[in-house]
């Protein structure tokens, strides 16, 4: 029988054995981190940084992954090679691991878990890409930095599964989320950006932003190709009146914003500015990262 394998704390096992305890405290309490990230053509896009966030991220919540930064790429290259797998989604999930049954207390707890599963990517509908997407601002705000910080990729997702259920009830494929200061922060898993006055502008990560390796990747690629890029406050009138509105992620890499809250933005079909970033974005993600050797 075909099966994928996944990596479980130190071994490989059949999609169908990759069962983890109830007592898990991922499971129990999402108390832990998680990456998103895309291998393109035997190239694992941007892995670096990617496993560089994840480290973070449990630093952060003081979750001690028990491997080194190169012993996970390693694993997730491995992984890729099991499966015959060169152009995947990766999904990489440390939780701290089976407590103390019910008990909160992280530090009865020190035996974090890591999996690493890769699949077929399945893309999203062309029609996204081809005719740019509507959204809404949604009522529910972004966490405050002073609460679960936005800058964690942790497995507690509720701030942003509040959200995508308010858009969706609404019929829109994403909400627009605001900070608790009124300011955009990003959509439900990807960053934002808009285009307005010969200037690309994303929210600054202190605004309640994931620090996203596909924003990052965009900064860079514009920047090189002469664009103004800045990370400063954007209000709903901003993005209202922009010329252009993006969206940012792996999963996505860069989708259109052609509508938000009823505002046609600019020609109301994706722009040229992120036609062209776009473009060369789909150049660079077959060469930036690690090669599936
Ligand atoms: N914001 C959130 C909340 C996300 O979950 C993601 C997806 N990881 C992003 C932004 C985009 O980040 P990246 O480009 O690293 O996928």
């Amino acid at each position: 029988m075909m099966s994928d394998w996944i990596f479980m704390n130190g071994t490989y096992v059949h999609r169908e054995d990759a069962k983890v305890s109830v007592f898990d405290r991922g499971y129990l309490f999402g108390d832990g981190v998680f990456e998103g990230i895309r291998a393109y053509n035997g190239n694992v896009f941007k892995l670096k940084e990617h496993i560089g966030r994840l480290f973070d991220s449990a630093h952060s919540l003081l979750i001690s992954i028990p491997y080194t930064h190169d012993e996970i790429k390693n694993i997730v290259i491995e992984t890729l090679k099991k499966n015959h797998l060169d152009t995947a989604y990766i999904r990489i999930i440390v939780s701290r691991g089976v407590g103390d049954r019910y008990n909160l207390d992280p530090f009865v707890c020190m035996n974090p878990q890591l999996i690493v599963i890769t699949e077929k990517f399945n893309a999203f509908s062309s029609e996204f890409y081809d005719n740019g997407v509507e959204v809404l601002t949604v009522p529910t705000r972004r966490n405050r930095a002073d609460t679960l910080p936005p800058q964690v990729k942790s497995l507690n997702y509720l701030n942003n599964i509040l959200v995508k259920i308010e858009a969706k009830l609404a019929g829109m494929q994403d909400g627009l989320i605001l900070n608790t200061e009124g300011y955009v922060a990003e959509s439900t898993t990807q960053n934002l950006f808009i285009y307005k006055n010969d200037k690309l502008i994303t929210p600054p990560c202190s605004q309640g932003a994931l620090e996203g390796i596909t924003r990052n990747t965009v900064i860079d690629l514009a920047r090189e190709y002469g664009y103004n890029v800045e990370e400063g406050l954007i209000t709903r009138y901003d993005v209202y009146t922009a010329e252009e509105v993006f969206m940012t992620g792996t999963a996505a890499e860069i989708i259109s914003v052609v509508k938000v809250d009823g505002r046609v933005i600019g020609l109301g079909k994706p722009g040229k500015h992120a036609t062209k970033l776009f473009e060369n974005f789909k150049k660079y993600v077959v060469i930036e990262g690690e090669k599936i050797e």
